[in-house]
Order: structure tokens, then sequence, then C-alpha cells
């Protein structure tokens, strides 16, 4: 059951000033979910209810509610892929990582990995737009439009991508991932 809107944190200020859950992403906030990338699971908008968002995983059996200050339906339509990330409350979208607040259901944190050095090639860099308290990135524009492509060949694409990814890194960084190569 959802809770109600009593139960949220209400904006504060004509212009949100809010950076609780459903509200804005500080930049700090966002730097913690572009360090964790495995903390995200695909999912599917399964319906727009005013500010709640219906979800549903699209690897685990789970339907899930997130609700966030702004209406997110210009953004989202019923059957687009989308991305969330529980432990930091995120919501992925074509428009950016959305601060939001799961009001019902969610399987809680990804486990951190044993090698998180693995998951470098997909770490970002996230800028937050003070505007709209959205933040930004470039890795999630391209597997937006991967995704979204017809006949989309997404998984050799992104697979080319994390490895060029994952090369500049090692240039720039001096280190290599011989595993990942
Ligand atoms: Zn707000």
């Amino acid at each position: 059951m959802s809770l109600t809107t009593k139960s949220l944190t209400p904006c504060t200020g004509p212009h949100c000033g809010s950076y609780r859950a459903g509200h804005q992403i500080h930049f700090i906030h966002a730097n913690h979910v572009g360090r964790t990338p495995w903390g995200w699971r695909d999912a599917v908008v399964t319906a727009i209810t005013g500010l709640t968002v219906h979800l549903a995983y699209v690897d685990h059996d789970s339907a899930l509610e997130v609700w966030h200050h702004q209406p997110l339906a210009d953004t989202l339509a019923v059957g687009d892929p989308v991305r969330l990330h529980e432990q930091y409350y995120v919501l992925d979208t074509p428009s950016g990582w959305h601060c939001v607040r799961v009001l019902d259901g969610g399987l809680g944190d990804v486990p951190t990995p044993e090698q998180p050095a693995l998951w470098a090639p997909e770490t970002t860099n996230p800028i937050v737009d003070l505007a709209t308290g959205v933040a930004i990135t470039e890795l999630p524009r391209v597997w937006w439009r991967l995704w979204s492509a017809p006949g989309s060949t997404q998984s050799r694409l992104l697979g080319s991508h994390a490895t060029v990814m994952m090369r500049l890194r090692s240039n720039s960084i001096g280190e290599s991932h011989p595993s990942l190569l």
C-alpha cells in the first residue's frame, strides 16, 4: 500500500530548496550514484499517476512506486525503460537522474561487488543542473540512444563502448584491467 501524501515532505519555498528524497539531487549525492554503477536495476514504466511513477523491474518479479516532487509525465511514458538506484534513490530517465522517494516495493540496495574496480568503465561524473535539481551524465545518453534504436544491437554496442571507455580510463590513470579487454 502506498504512503499518503501526508508522509511526503513538501517542497521548501516557491522554488524547491529541498534535497530530501524525492526533491532535488545534490552534487555530492549525484557523485555517490556515479561511483556505484552496480546499484542500478533496469525497470519499465507501467503507469504514471500525478507525481508517482509505477515501475516493474525487468529482471525481478517486483513492482514498485516512486515519487518525485514534479511531474515526470513530460519525460516518461508507459513502457519506457528506466533504471532505479535504490541505494541512492535515483531514477535514471532520458532527461537525467531524478531524486525519488521509493514509496512501495523495492528490493533494497544492490550489494557492493567483490571487485568494484571492474565497474570502473561504467562510473560517471554527473553534473547537476541547479535550475532543475536534476543530474545529467554522458554515459546514460549513449545508453538511451542505444536502447531506443530500432532493431537495437545494444549489447554489442554497449560492450564496445564500455571497452573504449575502459581503455580511455586505463590510459588516463595508468591502470589496466586485462580481464575486461
Ligand atoms: Zn521539492
